[in-house]
């Protein structure tokens, strides 16, 4: 097991689930709904993170603020609502804070622009959207449920995926709405060592040993809501340095994101190269359904086993039906 996953999992990821306590209904249908179980998952990025890196102020932000996410996507299951508009509002809650390496606090490219990418999926109907490279939406997880929802297609690219989320009256801000300082020094930084660094990878540590302002990454979350449907959702602005047009594994669906409510939901955050080529969420999905493993297993065997045999590292949050 890598030293990052296991630290990322103790602090960044918080679960939530329920499948008790709930008041009691009259109609029998209501019921039912009201008793169901449900669960949510949300993961802020995987990599080392460091306590001489970390004032107890910035955990603490960084742990209100997962706390504050995870609760939006908790109030909308315990009331019934679907594990889709979980997954997208909380993503919302991240994709606006500068903590996070996906909407407002996303990293630079190589070009000092800030490209994003965004998937979502619908475990019961196997419905996706996805989109990369934007530059001026706001919430691209939005812009992947309305491309999943509204569109024909399944993933939209570049500057056709902003002129979609325009016309489809999305959020829309100047590309400098990106621009975080921190994330510029870390695009410096990485320059200057002529490396594409993982967001916050312990390779940073060895750019700058004294940074103390590190930031943890991409962000994704995985639900199962009262009705039985899984959904999972992970928005990033990929690694910094990217350069020509690079796309990683967030908008990927089956690399990223996947989910199907006959196995799980999952949401992916790593090296991406190592993560497309693995296929990592529908690997998982996919030794559930025909092997029978346990979630557990199956994400075991594919983020030690696989990846981690590419020589990739990363880690993944997931539900199971
Ligand atoms: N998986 C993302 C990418 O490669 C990065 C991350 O998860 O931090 O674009």
């Amino acid at each position: 097991m890598t030293k990052y996953t296991v630290l990322f999992t103790l602090l960044f990821s918080v679960v939530l689930s329920c499948g008790e306590s709930v008041p009691e209904a009259t109609i029998s249908e209501e019921k039912e709904i009201e008793k169901a179980e449900f669960a949510i998952i949300i993961h802020g990025g995987a990599g080392t993170i460091l306590k001489k890196n970390m004032t107890s102020e910035k955990e603490a932000a960084y742990k209100a603020k997962l706390e504050e996410a995870i609760r939006v996507g908790y109030e909308i299951l315990i009331n019934g609502g679907t594990s889709l508009d979980a997954v997208e509002k909380t993503i919302n809650v991240m994709e606006d804070s500068p903590l996070f390496n996906a909407g407002k606090g996303a990293v630079f490219t190589n070009a000092e622009t800030n490209e994003l990418d965004a998937s979502i999926m619908d475990g019961k109907t196997l419905n996706a959207g996805a989109s990369a490279g934007t530059i001026t939406v706001r919430n691209p997880i939005n812009l992947a449920r309305v491309i999943m929802d509204k569109s024909p297609h399944v993933m939209m690219a570049g500057a056709g995926a902003d002129t979609y989320a325009k016309e489809q009256g999305l959020s829309i801000v100047d590309p400098s709405y990106f621009y975080t300082e921190n994330r510029f020094n870390a695009l410096k930084r990485a320059m200057e060592s002529e490396k594409i660094e993982l967001d916050h990878d312990d390779k940073q540590a060895f750019y700058d040993p004294e940074i103390k302002d590190f930031k943890f990454g991409t962000v994704g979350c995985a639900a199962l809501d009262k009705h039985g449907n899984l959904a999972a959702g992970t928005s990033t602005g990929g690694m910094t340095n990217k350069r020509y047009g690079r796309v990683g594994d967030a908008p990927i669906i089956g690399a990223g994101t996947y989910a199907n409510n006959n196995s799980c939901a999952v949401s992916s955050t790593g090296w991406g190269e190592y993560f497309i080529r693995s296929m990592v969420a529908y690997d998982i999905s996919a030794l559930m359904q025909y092997k029978g493993l346990t979630l557990q297993e199956a994400a075991r065997e594919v983020i030690h086993t696989k990846v981690a045999g590419l020589g990739g590292d990363g880690g993944i949050v997931a539900v199971d039906k």
